[in-house]
């Protein structure tokens, strides 16, 4: 799961960013409402946070702007406590929930679980290919019957691959949705999700396409 985390308060930003990275999260954090829109709209998140003071554009422009361009991702705004217009405003430009500073952040994450349950069960069923089966909603595979545990990156990976097979995916595509920009990751990481998804399933599940990228077959 990748998250987009706007908050321009540092302390808290570092403090939000270290909660979430620890549950297994990955985390993009950026400080102004500018860079957030246009991260947002160019790249691939399961939800954000968002701060609604922020520098160049406030998170209320922001969310009206990313919500005008389609977009129904997720989005938790964190607004200050005695902003209950802000709060209205918020969820009005359609933020699905909100949090008042200062909060704890068992309440965060509990809240984004939450939020990100319920966008996994939004008409998404489940997916089912070449004996395997995902379930979006729980996050549960299995494979020829039999339950398979896959680590986070793993499942995020299967999924991404399966949906809908038949598509080649980038090596760029695949490494910014498990690491997203902050996280230093080993050059051949993605190979090594790669091994061991083949060898949980099945060798020729992923085929490798030379100098792309990955493709699980449509028909196999
Ligand atoms: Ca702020």
């Amino acid at each position: 799961m990748r998250l987009l985390l706007i908050e321009d308060d540092v302390a808290l930003g570092e403090g939000i960013h270290q909660a979430l990275s620890r549950e297994g999260y990955t985390v993009d954090w950026l400080q102004d409402g500018n860079s957030a829109l246009h991260s947002l709209r160019s790249e691939i998140f399961d939800l954000a946070v968002l701060d609604l003071g922020l520098p160049r554009m406030d998170g209320l422009e922001v969310l009206r702007r990313l919500r005008d361009s389609g977009s129904n991702l997720p989005v938790l705004i964190l607004t200050a406590r005695d902003a209950t217009e802000d709060r209205i405003a918020g969820l009005d430009a359609g933020a699905d929930d909100y949090l008042i500073k200062p909060f704890d952040l068992a309440e965060l994450k509990a809240r984004i679980r939450a939020l990100l349950r319920r966008s996994a069960g939004r008409g998404q069923s489940l997916i089912e290919h070449a004996g395997i089966s995902l379930n979006p909603g729980t996050q549960q595979v299995s494979y020829k019957g039999e339950p398979v545990a896959l680590t986070p990156k793993e499942y995020q990976l299967l999924h991404e691959l399966l949906s809908p097979p038949g598509r080649v995916m980038t090596r760029d595509h695949l490494m910014q949705l498990l690491y997203g920009w902050n996280e230093e990751a080993e050059s051949n990481t993605l190979e090594v999700h790669i091994h061991h998804l083949r060898k949980k399933f099945s060798t020729d599940l992923i085929r490798t396409v030379r100098g792309i990228g990955y493709l699980v077959e449509e028909r196999r």
